[in-house]
């Protein structure tokens, strides 16, 4: 791959995440829209809860895309690129997740008792709720996994339980309507339990990548690979990385089959380029040679 057409994926990436983080700000302004209006004119407490978690959903779907807005520059007070800002974003939505948790727990389970006012009104707003998360959750970890992007994975997680979250209101709803206020409670509390559990699984990943975690098995693996189909290294004598962003950055100390620097300094080079062409998310390779 040229560095032209490189450069090229690179901005085609980009516009692609600022694209679908949109359309994630979008279904999050929907849902939380109708989860509401449909909560209140039912009297589902449940559903208005649902309709809260999608408000705090929409804050960090905004903060989603306009974190993949700044990851993009580089300038000179941050020369490595500000690809982290990506994650820390995540780091944020994580804190918004759980705020919206503690909200709903206060609200629904130390509330009043609701008197179910419209069934069919929850219905409809559930079904199209479930259709929807279920749709887009699927589409949007697709284009994640195209992309490379964890805060895009990180959402299309999100919203995935979202549509488990949607089934459980359901059956609150229902034991809400006929009667029964305990499976509505505990409708809430396995709400609230997806909640904290999406919460805390992107929680995780963010401080990961911001602690400069070692990049994944499968990704050494491959480049160890590409080093033991390449004759001229004599050895390899480690192979270490890290993520920032949806990037990677690659460190690697070889033994090359050469004793001209010159040769060994083309070597690097096209090691470099050939990791890079095998694995389009590498951003960058320094080798060190002997
Ligand atoms: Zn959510």
């Amino acid at each position: 791959m040229q560095s032209s057409e490189k450069s090229q994926l690179k901005e085609f990436n980009f516009a692609q995440k600022k694209k679908i983080s949109l359309y994630s700000v979008g279904v999050n302004l929907f849902l939380s829209l109708i989860k509401i209006a449909g909560g209140l004119i039912s009297g589902s407490a449940a559903l208005v809860a649902d309709g809260v978690h999608s408000l705090s959903d929409l804050a960090a779907s905004l903060s989603v895309y306009v974190g993949i807005v700044i990851s993009n520059k580089k300038s000179e007070l941050f020369p490595q690129g500000l690809y982290k800002v990506e994650n820390l974003v995540a780091l944020v939505s994580s804190f918004a997740i759980f705020f919206a948790g503690y909200e709903i727990a206060k609200d629904v389970l130390f509330g009043e008792l609701t008197q179910m006012k419209s069934l069919s009104a929850a219905l409809i707003v559930l079904g199209i709720t479930v259709l929807t998360t279920y749709l887009y959750s699927r589409w949007e970890r697709q284009k994640a996994i195209e992309l490379n992007s964890p805060s895009l994975l990180a959402d299309s997680e999100h919203v995935k339980s979202d549509f488990y979250t949607a089934l459980v209101v359901l059956v609150g709803v229902l034991g809400q309507y006929f009667g029964y206020p305990i499976v509505e409670k505990i409708a809430v509390v396995v709400v609230i339990y997806f909640i904290f559990h999406s919460g805390f699984e992107i929680l995780k990943e963010a401080i990961k990548v911001l602690l400069d975690a070692s990049l994944d098995h499968e990704s050494l693996d491959k480049i160890r690979a590409i080093l033991e189909a390449e004759p001229r290294i004599r050895s390899i004598n480690s192979i270490t990385g890290r993520n920032a962003g949806s990037f990677k950055f690659v460190q690697l100390d070889l033994a090359l089959n050469t004793d001209s620097l010159k040769e060994a300094h083309a070597m690097a080079h096209e090691i470099e380029d050939e990791i890079k062409e095998q694995m389009p998310f590498v951003e960058k390779v320094v080798i060190h040679y002997q």
